[in-house]
C-alpha cells in the first residue's frame, strides 16, 4: 500500500472511532465526554507504539514489534531501511578489509598518512623496514619516527615526482627507496622498498666497468707505444707491414678513446649524488670551448649567442665534457658549410644551454634510446665519424648530476638541437 492511501485510511479510521464515540456518547447523553475519552485512547495508542519503536531501536533487536495499520507500515519500512543500511555497511567493511589485507600482504612497506603527516595505517613490511608498529604508532607524526634528514627534506618539499633513495644507518645497512603519492584531501600513500640488492648489483657493475677499463689501459699504452715507435721508423720496415701497422694504430687509438670515455662515465656515475660547490661561469666556459674547437675545426662556423651571464653551481670539467660532446656531434653530423650555434639564455623558470646544427637530423623513433650507451642511429654514420657511442650517455649523466634535463629536438634532414635545461 502506498503512503498516501495509508494516510487516508488511517485518518478515516480515527475519524470513524471519534464519530462512533461521539454517537454512543450522544445516546447516553455524554457526547463530549465520550469524544474526549476516545481521543485520549487514540493518543495513548500512538504513545504506546512510539514507546515500542523507541525500545526496538534502542535494543537494536533484529525483528521489529508486530503492529497493524500505519504503525505496522512504519515499523516495516524502518526495518527494511535498517537492513539495507547494515548490508551496505558490511559490504563496505569487507571491501576495506580486502584492501587492507592486500596492502598488508605486499612486500613493500605501505604507510597511509593524513594531511598533517600523521600515520593512519601501516603494514607489516613497514614495521620491518622503518620500525613502524601498527596500531601503536597510529596518529604519530611520520617525521618523528623516520628521522633521516634526507627524508625530512623530501617530505617537507612535497615534490614527489621522483623517488627518494636513502641509505640507512642501522644494522644491517640498507638502501631504501621511498615513493609517495597524494590522494583524497591532502592524504598521502607512501611505499618503501628495500633496494639493497639492486644497489649492490649496480655498484658491482659500475666497479667492474671502471676496473676493466682501468686495467686495459696499461697494456694498450704499451701496444700504442710500440706501434708509434715502429711507424716512426717506417723506412727500416718491410713496406708490406706499414698499412697493417697504421690500421692497428688507428684501432688502438679508437680503443683508447673508448676506455677514456668508459672511465669518465664510471666516474660520473659514482659522483652523481655529490653536491656541486664550484660556481661555473657558463659564458666563459663557452668562449673557451669555442676557441678550443675553432682551432681543430678551423673551417667551421661556430656561433655563440650569450644572452645570460648567469653562473651555475657545478663541475667545470663535467660541464665542459658534456657541452664539448654536443658540439662535437653537431660538427660531425652536419655539413662543413653549415653553422653550429651554441646559446645560453634564461627562459621561463629555466636556464637553457643549447647546441643546434643544420645537419642530418634524427628520426623521432630513435630519440627515446639515443642516450643509451653505444646506441647508434645507424652504424655507417658513426663509423664514418669515429665516435665511441658514449658521448650522449656522458651528456645525460652530467645533466643528471647537475639536476638538469637533456631535451632533444630534431627533424630528419633539417637539423638537431640538444638542450640542457637547468632549473633556475
Ligand atoms: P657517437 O660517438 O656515435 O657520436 P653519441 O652518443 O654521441 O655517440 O651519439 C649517439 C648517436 O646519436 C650517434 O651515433 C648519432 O647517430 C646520433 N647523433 C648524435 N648527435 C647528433 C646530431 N647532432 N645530429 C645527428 N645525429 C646525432
Amino acid at each position: 500500500m502506498n503512503s498516501k492511501l495509508n494516510w487516508i485510511s488511517e485518518t478515516r479510521k480515527i475519524a470513524l472511532v471519534l464519530l462512533a464515540a461521539w454517537g454512543m456518547g450522544w445516546v447516553v447523553g455524554h457526547a463530549f465526554i465520550a469524544f474526549a475519552i476516545a481521543s485520549v485512547a487514540l493518543l495513548a495508542y500512538s504513545t504506546l507504539q512510539l514507546t515500542r519503536m523507541h525500545k526496538w531501536l534502542s535494543e537494536a533487536k533484529d525483528a521489529p514489534p508486530e503492529s497493524v495499520g500505519l504503525w505496522g507500515d512504519v515499523f516495516d519500512r524502518m526495518y527494511n531501511l535498517q537492513r539495507q543500511h547494515s548490508e551496505a555497511r558490511s559490504e563496505l567493511q569487507s571491501t576495506v578489509n580486502y584492501l587492507r589485507d592486500s596492502f598488508a600482504s605486499i612486500r613493500d612497506g605501505a604507510v597511509m598518512l593524513n594531511a598533517a603527516g600523521a600515520i593512519e595505517w601501516s603494514n607489516h613490511a613497514a614495521e620491518n623496514l622503518l620500525g613502524l608498529v601498527y596500531p601503536n604508532d597510529r596518529g604519530q607524526d611520520i617525521l618523528n619516527l623516520v628521522r633521516a634528514p634526507e627524508f625530512h627534506q623530501y617530505f617537507l618539499d612535497a615534490d614527489f615526482n621522483a623517488p627518494l633513495h636513502l641509505e640507512t644507518n642501522g644494522e644491517p645497512q640498507r638502501f631504501l627507496r621511498f615513493e609517495i603519492t597524494c590522494f583524497g584531501d591532502g592524504d598521502r600513500l607512501m611505499f618503501v622498498r628495500d633496494v639493497t640488492k639492486i644497489n649492490r648489483l649496480e655498484q658491482t657493475r659500475k666497479d667492474f666497468v671502471g676496473n676493466v677499463s682501468h686495467e686495459l689501459r696499461t697494456p694498450l699504452t704499451v701496444i700504442t707505444g710500440y706501434l708509434g715507435t715502429l711507424l716512426g721508423a717506417q723506412d727500416t720496415l718491410d713496406q708490406k707491414l706499414v698499412k697493417p701497422l697504421q690500421q692497428m694504430q688507428q684501432q688502438a687509438q679508437r680503443m683508447e678513446s673508448l676506455l677514456k670515455d668508459l672511465l669518465w662515465l664510471s666516474r660520473l656515475e659514482n659522483m652523481e649524488g655529490a653536491s656541486k660547490a664550484e660556481l661555473v661561469d657558463i659564458s666563459g666556459l663557452l668562449v673557451e670551448l669555442r676557441s678550443d674547437y675553432q682551432t681543430s675545426y678551423s673551417g667551421r662556423d661556430i656561433e655563440l649567442e650569450l644572452e645570460s651571464d648567469h653562473k651555475l653551481f657545478g663541475d667545470h670539467r663535467e660541464l665542459y665534457s658534456a657541452i664539448s660532446n654536443l658540439l662535437l656531434n653537431a660538427l660531425k653530423y652536419s655539413p662543413d658549410d653549415r653553422p653550429v650555434v651554441i646559446s645560453w639564455k634564461q627562459e621561463g623558470g629555466e636556464y637553457l644551454l643549447s647546441v643546434a646544427d643544420q645537419g642530418l637530423g634524427i628520426d623521432a623513433t630513435h630519440l627515446p634510446r639515443l642516450t643509451e650507451r653505444f646506441y647508434r642511429v645507424d652504424d655507417s654514420r658513426s663509423s664514418a665519424t669515429g665516435g665511441t657511442g658514449l658521448g650522449l650517455a656522458i651528456v645525460k649523466h652530467v645533466a643528471a648530476g647537475h639536476g638538469a634535463q637533456l631535451r632533444i629536438e630534431s627533424v630528419l634532414g633539417v637539423g638537431s638541437k640538444f638542450i640542457l635545461a637547468f632549473p633556475a
